[in-house]
Formats: C-alpha cells, sequence, structure tokens
C-alpha cells in the first residue's frame, strides 16, 4: 500500500497552525478509538498509527521541516528500519486523556519495552515519556563555514535522573508509602451500567499511575521531580556544502533521564549574510573596485573571496561592471570536493580630484572633452 501524505492523512493543509494539527489529530484520535469500533480492531488500529506517525512528524518543527523540504525520505531516519512504531511516539501526552484505562492502548503503547521499567519510571510523576523529548538549537556561522565546514561546542539544556534519588522523586530513592487510593494495589475497579449490562472495569490507579506507591518524604535535591536539569556539551561537525537553515540531527542527544530514551538534538545551521559575498547556489559573488588606471590599461587586482585571497587580472578596457569568474572559489557540493566557482564584478573607481599637472597630461592623452555646442571633439566624442 502506498504510503499517504502526512498532511493528507490529518486532512489537513499543509499551511496548518501547530494547533489545527494537534485538534485534528485529536478528532481522529477520538473517531479510531477502539472502544468506538469494537466490530473492526485491527483496521482501527491500523488507522490510529498511520494518524500517529503522520501527527509524530507534523507536531515536531525539525521533523516537519524536514518532511515539508524532502518528503517520506527527509523523515525515514526518524523511525527504525521498520517504519514507525509506537515506541517512535513521543506525543501520548496529547491525547492521553483520550485514552482512559483501555487495555487496548495499552497494549499499543507499551509492547515491546520494558513493564518493570516503564513502572519504576513512574515513581512519583504523571507523565510517561517513551521516548525523551527532542531538543531544537540553533547555531550561527559564518558564511565561510559552508565552504570549510566546522567544528562547535555547543551547550543544550538537559535532563536527566536525579543522581540522589535515581530518578524517583523519593529520598534516598526509598522514601515510599503505599497509595492511599488503591491501597497499595495499583488498580481501582469501576462499574458502568449500560442498559441490562453491568461493566465492571479495572483501571489503572491514576493517583499512583499503577505504581501503588506514592512518595512519603521527598528527595532533597530535585524536590520530588526526580529530574535533574543540567547543560550538555555536545560537539557539532558541520559539513562543507552546508545551506542556510539545514537542520542536522544528532541521534540520542536530546532529552532523558528515567529509563527512557533520549530524544533527538536537531541543530539548525543558521550562515550569517556576509555584506560582502552573494551565495547563489554553489557560486558565489562580489563586487571590487578598480582603479581608473588599472580598467584602462589592465593589472592586477586582489579579490577578498571566501577563504582568503586571489589575484585577478583585469585585462585593459575592462568596462564598469565587467564580470570575472575565479574558477572552483565558490562553495563545494555538500559533503563533496569539487567547488562552485567566484564571480567577481568590477567597478571602475573614477579619481575624484585631480592636479593640474594630471590634468593637462589627460587632455594631452584624451583630447578636450566634446561639448554639445560642437567645440573641438575629443577621443570619447569621436564614438558616438
Ligand atoms: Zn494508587
Ligand atoms: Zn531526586
Amino acid at each position: 500500500m502506498a504510503k499517504r501524505d502526512y498532511y493528507e492523512v490529518l486532512g489537513v493543509p499543509r499551511g496548518a497552525s501547530n494547533e489545527e494539527i494537534r485538534s485534528a489529530y485529536r478528532r481522529l484520535a477520538r473517531k479510531y478509538h477502539p472502544d468506538m469500533n469494537a466490530g473492526n480492531p485491527k483496521s482501527a488500529e491500523e488507522k490510529f498509527k498511520e494518524l500517529s506517525e503522520a501527527y509524530e512528524i507534523l507536531a515536531d518543527q525539525g521533523k516537519r521541516t524536514r518532511y515539508d523540504a524532502q518528503g517520506f525520505e527527509g523523515v525515514a531516519t526518524d523511525f527504525g528500519p521498520s517504519g514507525f512504531t509506537w515506541q517512535n511516539f513521543t506525543h501520548v501526552g496529547d491525547i492521553e486523556d483520550l485514552l482512559g484505562g483501555s487495555p487496548f492502548f495499552r497494549e499499543w503503547f507499551t509492547g515491546g519495552l520494558n513493564e518493570e521499567l516503564l513502572r519504576q519510571s513512574r515513581g512519583g510523576r504523571g507523565r510517561v515519556p517513551f521516548r525523551g523529548g527532542d531538543l531544537e538549537i540553533s547555531l550561527r556561522l559564518p558564511l565561510a563555514a559552508a565552504v570549510t565546514g566546522a567544528v562547535r561546542t555547543i551547550e543544550v539544556p538537559h535532563t536527566s535522573d536525579c543522581p540522589d534519588c535515581d530518578g524517583t522523586g523519593a529520598k534516598d530513592g526509598t522514601a515510599f508509602e503505599p497509595c492511599p487510593e488503591c491501597d497499595g494495589r495499583g488498580q481501582v475497579r469501576k462499574s458502568q451500567t449500560r442498559g441490562y449490562t453491568q461493566l465492571i472495569q479495572i483501571m489503572e490507579c491514576t493517583a499512583c499511575h499503577g505504581t501503588g506507591r506514592r512518595i512519603k518524604e521527598r528527595c532533597a535535591r530535585c524536590h520530588g521531580s526526580g529530574i535533574q536539569r543540567a547543560v550538555q556539551r555536545v560537539e557539532v561537525t558541520v559539513p562543507p556544502g552546508i545551506e542556510d537553515g539545514t537542520v542536522l540531527r544528532l541521534s540520542r542527544q536530546g532529552e532523558g533521564g528515567s529509563g527512557v530514551a533520549p530524544g533527538d538534538l536537531f541543530v539548525q545551521v543558521l550562515l550569517e549574510p556576509s555584506p560582502n559575498f552573494h551565495r547563489e547556489g554553489r557560486d558565489v559573488y562580489s563586487e571590487t573596485q578598480v582603479p581608473l588606471a588599472t580598467g584602462l590599461l589592465g593589472g592586477e587586482v586582489r579579490i577578498p573571496t571566501l577563504t582568503g585571497e586571489a589575484i585577478l587580472k583585469v585585462p585593459a578596457g575592462s568596462q564598469p561592471g565587467s564580470q570575472f569568474r575565479l574558477r572552483g572559489e565558490g562553495f563545494p557540493r555538500l559533503r563533496g570536493a569539487e567547488r562552485g566557482d567566484h564571480i567577481v564584478t568590477i567597478q571602475v573607481g573614477l579619481p575624484t580630484s585631480l592636479t593640474a599637472r594630471q590634468k593637462e597630461l589627460l587632455r594631452e592623452a584624451l583630447g578636450e572633452p566634446p561639448s554639445p555646442s560642437g567645440g573641438k571633439r575629443g577621443l570619447f566624442g569621436r564614438r558616438g
């Protein structure tokens, strides 16, 4: 079956806002809730999975940008080799309230995960991310970095397990007491009457999230959150040939902690615009001022390039606005060696003041300027 476009799956236009995407997802998630599709749970599951995959990509600015630019290929590495699985889903929180205690969903979301680890990770907190959040950060670099590539160490905010309580939030990781709501069982029974049928549902205790315990004394270091916030230094390698706005993905460098896999770090590379250089694909453009004498008689000028300097031979009689090509002084292809060209436009500078002697010599060489009233015609006058 051909993969459907993510916007089509969620039924939103390509320009949809985050809020529109979220509400479309919630609406469809409710529609394909297994409780509403008891007769056909298998196709409901497939639908729900398709929706969630689309939402996973479109709800995340970094992923959405890559999908917009390159389609499925741009987000291929966000999932495992066999594609999207529930372990890749990081937005359970957005539909948690719709899922209720449905064992159906529980199985989907926890399939393949270590249940015990999950239970432990629930310590004193409410939400259980199955994977840590993604982090997005931007990195400003000079334009020349697109030629040479760059390695930078950046500092990213990072969360990890509090070391004093092992991420449980309880003092020493042990100060728990049984949950009073469920008497430590982790489950509660609810009965409901529908017509002639009485339904007894066993649900996870919402007070303790199924752990059967609550914190008796909080960890002093993290005040019960179980999370430690720190700054992590991450080395980012920017390849030569990078375009402005490219997003690099550093897998597993995002948020982690509490036994969940860390998310990814997305680094958006912003190339500082240069007042001297203008980039067009792999070529770079600049302008240079040459003295009148060089324009008239020819000569060599030094041209600042992206990475240093080059000597340009200006032929005699070069007109203002003439363009010259410095081969191989432009930008490389991404991760490639072959470089584009540097195109130099020359402007010829006219002297603003001349000495009497210079004026005399110029009159001698060029003749008197022509006059509209038909005076003596000079060198330039003969052209028209
Ligand atoms: Zn409980
Ligand atoms: Zn702690």
